[in-house]
């Protein structure tokens, strides 16, 4: 008979969400159960996703600096560079990340086991390990935190040796000559500018006529223009008819307008698919949407109260950052602790070369709630950091009420987009003026500075248009 052991709090799946889950369980004085299918603890964050991409990406900008230093060498990669050169760092930073990991769970008492969770009842939970060995567990809390894996239509034969997503992109073993990536999401712009800035001939094709529609098109017309100067090209408004890999040389993908681009590989990047399958929801009564993901509410809980979603099953936006916060969130709401506010001001960071990244409202949703917002600009070329650093172009957009008192959101693109995002992230939370960014004093030359120039764009138009109804 298998009998069960019983925990305050059962996490399922050990990425990001799953984590901090745990952490924040066993600060609170609870006895948490972990359970991990895979080996390694930190989900597609660390093994697939974040970390990976962002490794590359550093050599990426790495060799672009050392070829901009030595342009009068002509230094360029080799044909049959290996991406595994590109990436040799990456066993570091994920030997650092695991061990950091390692630490924290056995420091905070978390009892971690690895094997396949699925539920048996509301309150049960059974795991699997690879040797078929099955155990029980119960608990009052459930959180589920199983993260996501590409989504790959039918139609399109992905055998992740030409035709690849984001989690067998990677594997290749040599940088190749042309890649074509379909999806103009965060993960397909942001792999499709990496490559281009490696020498890679990259054709991103999406069926919108711009990439990221979430984003301020400012911003995206300026990645594109950045993407382009790399050597990249943006297909847009095109229909997939057909992708076939020719069984010789490469990759065929037929598009709408009847044109066929041929590339070496392919990279498949149309979204994410929330891991519900395995779980056996129905079990516990959990209730999964027509996308496939699990709906909750503010707290993450889902139709079950005890039982909590969290991170990217739960659905966009597929972010680290997000993951951690509902994982912190759910279980301080079981425990019935203070939560904050954090949630609502989520910031986007979009990795592409040159980055992205958004906090509150941008222009698009600051005219729909107030018609008239003001909008600062302050355009890199402008700021002697930037000149200096020699990083190109970029543009901060902040967005303020008609009065220009109120910050109501920041924009950002190029250099340090994602770190300077931070300050109006706070800013916004304060609930800071726009005054405030004049009255302090910031360092020079920093990126920072274009609050301040963005801010006095804001001053001055609100001085004009008090002008103009006083006169
Ligand atoms: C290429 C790429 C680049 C990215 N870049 C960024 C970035 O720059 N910034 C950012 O914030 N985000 C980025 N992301 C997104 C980020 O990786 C995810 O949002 C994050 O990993 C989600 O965390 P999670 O805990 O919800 O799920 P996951 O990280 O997917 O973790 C889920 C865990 O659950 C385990 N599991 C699944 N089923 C079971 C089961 N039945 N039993 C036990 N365990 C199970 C899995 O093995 C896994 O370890 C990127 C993603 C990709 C793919």
């Amino acid at each position: 008979m298998n009998t069960s052991v019983a925990f305050d709090i059962i996490v399922i799946g050990a990425g990001p969400a799953g984590q901090k889950a745990a952490v924040q369980g066993t600060k609170g004085g609870k006895r948490v159960a972990l359970i991990e299918r895979e080996r390694g603890i930190g989900g597609s964050c660390v093994y697939r996703g974040t970390i990976p991409s962002k490794t590359l990406r550093e050599s990426a900008l790495h060799l672009d600096r050392l070829k901009r230093a030595g342009e009068a060498f002509q230094f360029s990669l080799k044909p049959d560079t290996q991406i595994a050169t590109l990436l040799s760092r990456l066993e570091d930073v994920v030997q650092a990340h695991d061990s950091f990991m390692s630490r924290q769970i056995r420091r905070n008492g978390i009892s971690l086991f690895h094997g396949r969770a699925r539920f048996l009842s509301e309150h049960t939970v059974e795991m699997q390990t690879v040797d078929g060995a099955q155990q029980q567990f119960t608990a009052d809390t459930i959180v589920v935190a199983t993260g996501s894996r590409p989504r790959n239509p039918e139609e399109i034969p992905v055998d992740h040796e030409h035709i690849l997503d984001s989690d067998s992109l990677l594997s290749m073993i040599y940088l190749p000559r042309s890649l074509a990536v379909i999806g103009g999401g965060v993960i397909g712009c942001e792999y499709a500018s990496i490559f281009a800035l490696l020498g890679v001939e990259v054709t991103l094709i999406d069926r919108a006529p711009y990439p990221l529609q979430f984003m301020d098109r400012e911003l995206v017309e300026q990645f594109i223009k950045g993407f382009e100067q790399q050597g990249g090209h943006y297909l847009g408004g095109q229909h997939i008819e057909q992708v076939r890999w020719n069984e010789v040389a490469h990759v065929a993908t037929k598009l709408s307008d009847g044109t066929t681009v041929n590339t070496e590989k392919m990279l498949v990047a149309l979204g994410r698919q929330a891991n519900v399958e395995d779980l056996n929801l129905s079990a516990a009564g959990i209730m999964v949407s027509d996308k496939g993901v699990i709906p909750v509410n503010q707290y993450c809980q889902t139709n079950v109260p005890h039982i909590y979603a969290v991170g990217d099953m739960v659905g966009a936006p597929a972010l680290a950052s997000k993951a951690m916060e509902h994982g912190r969130r759910a279980v301080r709401h079981a425990l019935n602790l203070p939560i904050g506010d954090a949630a609502s001001t989520i910031p986007l960071g979009i990795y592409t070369i040159p980055e992205m990244a958004s906090i509150g409202l941008d222009e698009v949703g600051a005219r729909e709630r107030y018609r008239d917002p003001l909008i600062g600009r302050a355009k890199f070329e402008e700021i002697a950091r930037a000149q200096i650093s020699g990083a190109g172009h970029g543009l901060l957009k902040m967005v303020a009420d008609p009065a220009g008192e109120r910050l109501l959101g920041v924009q950002v693109v190029g250099d340090s987009a994602t770190e300077l995002v931070h300050l109006g992230q706070l800013a916004l939370q304060s609930g800071a003026t726009i005054e405030s960014f004049i009255d302090n004093v910031f360092n020079f030359p920093t990126y920072a500075e274009a609050y301040r120039i963005a801010a006095l764009d804001i001053l001055g138009q609100a001085a004009k248009i008090r002008t103009a109804k006083a006169a």
